[in-house]
């Protein structure tokens, strides 16, 4: 296996979904994995130096989440996700990353970037893996075992979301099962979805903590990552002619459109962040949907690397007031 034993993941952007996959499927093939820290201003400030100034600032997040692993890893994991589901693509932020740390990092360890295209056949992915494997001189009955263990942990991380638990607190019982307890979510009579993209809901820096501080203000909150994969799909192109292009763009709009639909919350809040190409319409359809459903509040949050605990906890405490008073006011409606 030679010197490349230490393999860096951040913890940014698809970590969120895929981190269990990985960290399983390196494991079994004998790599050992290193993270980033959780998001600090450290992290935010050297991401927002390093990349391009008009990228969202999850894309700058992930720079700077580079930047504090490169000298602690012999590799650096960033594939190129194109495709999961045979359906949809990852927006081309995602495509172009590996190039785009590659020619704007100095002193960075090589990027494993296997590209992954769902598309382009049923063994696509497993190819991908092998291919991963290879690079660290692991034989291809040792990368198929490790692709099956790392799906079967998947699918427990994926059993745990649908539970109510967000990934952090999932992989955290995955890793530590005695924890049950403590993690699993309590009941509320005040329930939100709060929809967005996993790496700015879950990630408590980046926006203001906005999870905790709904659990502090009473509020349970439901995500699209808390929903059943099986009741999206039925949701099929929600009234549009054909569906959105982008993975989770598609299944935040299906949430949205389920939620609202079947009255499962009592408000809808959306989670964007500024300079997002995808949400400039996403943003709209879910705004259309919400119009259909007046009796549920909707309101859209935008985050940038700007955004402060203060602003936010006012926008938070005035929308919960207003939805708690509407709810005692009108308790039939919901
Ligand atoms: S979907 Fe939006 S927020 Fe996410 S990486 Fe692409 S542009 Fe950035």
């Amino acid at each position: 296996m030679g010197m490349k034993k230490i393999v860096g993941i951040p913890s940014a952007l698809m970590y969120y979904i895929y981190y269990p996959f990985w960290l399983a499927f390196f494991n079994e093939i004998g790599v050992e994995v290193v993270t980033s820290s959780r998001t600090t201003k450290t992290i935010l400030d050297k991401g927002i130096r390093e990349a391009l100034a008009d990228a969202c600032v999850p894309i700058k997040l992930f720079f700077g989440h580079v930047m504090e692993l490169k000298n602690k890893c012999d590799c650096l994991f960033i594939p190129r996700v194109v495709c999961l589901n045979g359906k949809t693509i990852y927006c081309p932020k995602f495509l172009g990353l590996p190039d785009m740390i590659r020619h704007s990092l100095d002193g960075i360890p090589p990027i494993l970037d296997v590209r992954i295209d769902a598309r382009q056949g049923r063994l696509s992915k497993i190819k991908a893996y092998l291919e991963i494997g290879s690079y660290f001189g692991a034989n291809r009955k040792a990368v198929l075992k490790a692709y099956c263990k790392a799906w079967i942990t998947l699918r427990r991380h994926k059993r745990l979301l649908r539970k109510g638990l967000n990934p952090l607190e999932a992989m955290e019982l995955i890793k530590n099962p005695n924890r049950k307890k403590s993690i699993l979510p309590a009941k509320s009579n005040l329930k939100f979805a709060v929809l967005g993209y996993p790496y700015s809901i879950y990630d408590n820096f980046i926006n203001a903590n906005l999870l905790d501080k709904l659990k502090k203000l009473g509020v349970s909150v439901l995500t699209t990552e808390n929903i059943n994969p099986l009741i999206l799909a039925l949701q099929k192109n929600c009234g549009l002619p054909k569906r959105l292009f982008w993975t989770f763009s598609d299944a935040i709009l299906k949430a949205a459109h389920y939620l609202f639909r079947h009255r499962r919350v009592d408000a809808v809040l959306h989670l964007t962040a500024f300079g997002c190409g995808p949400d400039s319409l996403l943003n709209k359809f879910i705004e259309m949907e919400a119009k259909q459903h007046k009796d549920i509040p909707f309101m859209t949050l935008m985050i940038d690397e700007h955004t402060g605990e203060a602003g936010m906890a006012t926008r938070l405490e005035a929308f919960v007031d207003m939805v708690r008073r509407r709810k005692e006011a009108y308790p039939c409606r919901n």
